[in-house]
């Protein structure tokens, strides 16, 4: 079976995990923090917070901002259904804005307008969450004028997207947000097993989102309330989480991050031959905005008889997926009030999408056995 993501790891990621194992820490050491300056570095982001998955910094995010009950968080429904969870977790109430049919990324036309309802019946979000789906950037700009306009904060859902550029800048600059996320699962662009992270440019966030990881705890007499009591001394000073990520967790990623630039250009090039040589079939292929550089986590494909294609394409041996079944139509949401029909654009694009395999490793004959199955499909 060809998957349709796989992960990376060369000697090199091997070593750096065994040389942790043989270290002094194998949590709370000097890993993390270097981990985390890479991605801040690559990303031209001021600070960077490594956590034990995307999940948990989407949810240190919100905590950071204050997110709580009586307040309301948006994202769109063509996301894992994480993006919307961690408003739950949080006690705020959740809803969804449509995407763009041609991009499946949050439409800020549709953001606009339900902004502007949200204003008259006084139910303006507190957090919006733009996911930039299968690693290209939503039009930050636009969703950044919108949060100066309406006072909401921005987090963008960056779990497809370390690599990717947008507007000649790195995704995860925080340009027109207050905090980025990435995943580190296996099938994203890098890996750390389990992992995420959260940028920033704001000191006061990255502290608030360094406490929510570990349990609320400091050992910053700066940070205390009173004078610290000796050397052994903590206080904790808010209600945290164990989010923290291991020193092997960030070892790999750290030996990952090396190699980002290279998995990048070889997602966008086996991008740019399906895009070749799927011309003329009777599909249609992702659209990359003009001003993206998409670090291509997914290669999402929309098809007619979606379910036939699917089938004969699992029983050829191509491990194809759906990203995504619209989170509203989940049995959890539907409980909440949500229902199909709510946002159609997403379901209209669920009901064709088909991604197609893409990761590193990928040769050209798997690529022409992905082709060849589908061409026989259609
Ligand atoms: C993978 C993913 C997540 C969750 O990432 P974890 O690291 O597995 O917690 C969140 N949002 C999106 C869009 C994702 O693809």
């Amino acid at each position: 079976m060809i998957p349709y993501g796989r992960q990376d790891i060369d000697a090199n990621d091997r070593q750096a995990v065994l040389d942790v194992l043989s270290s002094d820490f194998l949590t709370q050491g000097p890993v993390v923090p270097r981990f985390e300056a890479a991605v801040a570095t690559q990303c031209g982001a001021a600070h960077a917070v490594a956590v034990n998955s995307a999940t948990s910094a989407l949810h240190v995010a919100c905590m950071a901002l204050g997110l709580g009950p009586g307040d309301h968080l948006w994202t769109v429904p063509n996301t894992f259904v994480a993006s919307a969870n961690v408003g739950i977790y949080c006690g705020a109430e959740v809803d969804f804005v449509d995407i763009d049919p041609d991009t499946y990324l949050m439409c800020p036309e549709a953001l606009a307008a339900k902004l502007a309802a949200a204003e008259t019946a006084g139910r303006l979000p507190k957090v919006v969450i733009p996911v930039h789906f299968a690693g290209q950037s939503c039009d930050m700009a636009a969703i950044g004028a919108l949060a100066r306009r309406y006072g909401f904060r921005v987090i963008e859902d960056a779990s497809h997207a370390i690599g990717a550029r947008h507007a000649g800048r790195p995704v995860g600059d925080c340009a027109h947000s207050d905090i980025c996320v990435f995943s580190f699962h296996p099938v994203k662009i890098i890996t750390t097993a389990e992992g995420g992270l959260a940028t920033t440019n704001d000191p006061a966030l990255a502290q608030a989102m360094e406490l929510a990881r570990s349990h609320g705890v400091t050992r910053d007499p700066a940070l205390m309330d009173g004078p610290s009591d000796g050397g052994w001394y903590y206080q904790m000073v808010t209600l945290g989480y164990n989010y923290r990520m291991t020193e092997m967790q960030a070892a790999l990623g750290l030996s990952q991050m090396s190699r980002l630039d290279e998995f990048v250009a070889r997602r966008n090039a086996l991008a740019a031959r399906y895009d070749q040589v799927l011309d003329g079939m009777a599909l249609v292929r992702p659209l990359q905005r003009p001003d993206n550089l998409s670090a291509y986590h997914l290669y999402p494909i929309r098809v007619a008889d979606r379910g036939r294609v699917f089938a004969e394409l699992r029983a050829a041996g191509i491990g194809v997926n759906v990203h995504y079944i619209p989170v509203h139509t989940q049995p959890f949401w539907r409980a909440r009030g949500f229902a199909p029909g709510n946002f159609p654009n997403a379901e209209s694009y669920y009901a064709q999408a088909i991604s197609i395999p893409l990761y590193s490793g990928l040769t050209e004959a798997d690529q022409d056995q992905v082709v060849a199955a589908l061409r026989a499909a259609l």
